[in-house]
């Protein structure tokens, strides 16, 4: 039987590796809700609407009807590619520039209404592995499976630091580690659909486990 399969939890804790992996595993469809934040962030930025970390709201929620998101999925390598209005802009996306203003243009209503709408879409067939912050909150309430990831914001700090560095990126730890704080609290604390666990999820603190070791304990339990 297909499930829903919700991740949610703090900022790069590594819930895409493992939802990645899930979905090769279970042979489901992988969507990146947080991709999705990201590529209407990176529109702001290109179009000038965001001012000293500001998001010039009325121009941002005009603009999200000229934004296409899409992702092209491949199992086999578990690559998963972003495109705006058909470009390929994954890489673009996961600069620090749209890292830092991606929590802002989240928080802005409308933004959140139209992701969730094209989120609940992409999940109308069953066989799906999201991740987020409000996917097992509000996306998808009735997911047959929420995991809430966690891990100390040093060590998720220094998993993004490496992952940056190689690609080859040019990266400060000390920028990368307040990232990751700010946009915990802007996550959490924000009014609509804040980051918290949902009742019914089930926790991985990952702090001191091994991708194969997560791998394996979230495929038991979707396999329960
Ligand atoms: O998952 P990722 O770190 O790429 O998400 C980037 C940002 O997008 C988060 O820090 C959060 O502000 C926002 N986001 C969100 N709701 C989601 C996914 C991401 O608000 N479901």
């Amino acid at each position: 039987k297909k499930i829903v399969i919700a991740i949610d939890g703090h900022s790069s804790c590594g819930k895409s590796t493992l939802a990645k992996s899930l979905a090769r595993e279970l042979g489901y469809i992988y969507i990146d809700s947080g991709a999705m934040y990201r590529v209407v962030t990176l529109y702001a930025l290109r179009n000038g609407w965001i001012q000293n970390g500001q998001p010039l709201r009325e121009k941002v929620i005009e603009g999200l009807k000229n934004i296409k998101i899409t992702f092209h999925w491949d199992e086999q390598t578990e690559k998963n590619t972003t495109f705006l209005n058909g470009e390929n802009v994954e890489d673009e996306i996961r600069q620090l520039e749209v890292s830092q203003n991606v929590s802002p243009i989240s928080t802005i209503g409308e933004v959140r209404h139209e992701m969730v709408k094209q989120q609940r879409e992409n999940g109308k067939n069953k066989g799906i592995v999201m991740d987020g912050r409000d996917i097992g909150t509000v996306v998808f309430p009735d997911a047959e499976l929420k995991i809430f990831m966690t891990a100390s914001p040093q060590i998720r700090a220094q998993r993004r630091y490496l992952e940056l560095k190689q690609k080859g990126l040019d990266v400060d730890f000390d920028e990368i580690l307040k990232n990751v704080e700010d946009r915990d609290t802007i996550d959490s604390g924000r009014e609509i659909s804040p980051l918290r666990k949902a009742d019914d999820a089930i926790v991985l603190d990952n702090s001191n486990l091994t991708r194969q070791e997560q791998l394996q304990w979230s495929l038991e339990k979707a396999t329960e």
